[in-house]
């Protein structure tokens, strides 16, 4: 089967099951407009994280990665009237995009977006005693192993992580390769396979992103 074929098959699959969204077209329009790349989570992933959500009943959120907004979008209308997100983008301009996005979805009064690189934010969620019944992470790869280490700490017992593109065109398998992504996706796989603080699994995937995959754990 081709990537054409997948994407192709994402498309179908996302006519049938998710319904025309015009504010978030507009806020992936507006992404691109901005010249922010296209690596925002596709819609069946959006959908599959505020399933996630609706299903534990969250009521907060943290991302790592905003981009232009979509994926936070899409978690925060899961959440009740006075639950919230907070959502940390490293990129000052890149912000500004999703702010405007935050407004245009009309989920502001959800979403607290710290701007600022996310080793130095998350220490400052935890001085600020918040507790994530869920955690979606989706930045820069080389640190996820410290994310999820932070994720450790910031999300309840009981509480999901989800860490995406933990596949990557099966280039996690490659030894020896020095490209930072893979590096800090395959110590990630170390950490968690020590880290007794989650149970965990990762599930591949194919569509729209090409191959790739999310790691999906339970703090224990
Ligand atoms: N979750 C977004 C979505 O699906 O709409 C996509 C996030 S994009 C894959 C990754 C984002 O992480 C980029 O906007 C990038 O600027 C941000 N980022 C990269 N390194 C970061 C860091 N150290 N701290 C916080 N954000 C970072």
């Amino acid at each position: 089967m081709t990537g054409e074929r997948f994407a192709a098959v994402d498309h179908w699959i996302a006519r049938h099951l998710i319904p025309d969204d015009p504010v978030l077209e507009a806020v992936l329009k507006s992404a691109r407009t901005n010249g922010l790349p296209a690596i925002d989570v596709s819609p069946l992933l959006g959908a599959f994280l505020a399933l996630v959500a609706h299903l534990i009943k969250a009521r907060r959120i943290l991302e790592i990665g905003t981009l232009a907004g979509y994926s936070a979008i899409w978690m925060a209308r899961a959440l009740p009237q006075d639950g919230h997100l907070v959502t940390i983008e490293v990129n000052p301009r890149t912000a500004d995009v999703a702010r405007a996005n935050f407004a245009r979805a009309d989920v502001v009064k959800r979403i607290d977006l710290r701007v600022g690189a996310a080793l130095d934010v998350l220490p400052t969620l935890v001085d600020e005693g918040h507790a994530f019944d869920m955690a979606f992470i989706d930045a820069d790869k080389a640190n996820n192993a410290s994310y999820a280490d932070w994720a450790a700490t910031l999300v309840r017992p009981g509480g999901v992580v989800i860490i995406d593109n933990v596949v990557r065109d099966g280039r996690i398998l490659d030894e020896a390769t020095d490209d930072p992504d893979i590096v800090g996706t395959r110590s990630l796989y170390a950490a968690m396979r020590m880290d007794g603080r989650f149970e965990s699994t990762a599930l591949q995937t194919v569509g729209v992103k090409g191959w790739d995959g999310l790691l999906i754990a339970r703090r224990r």
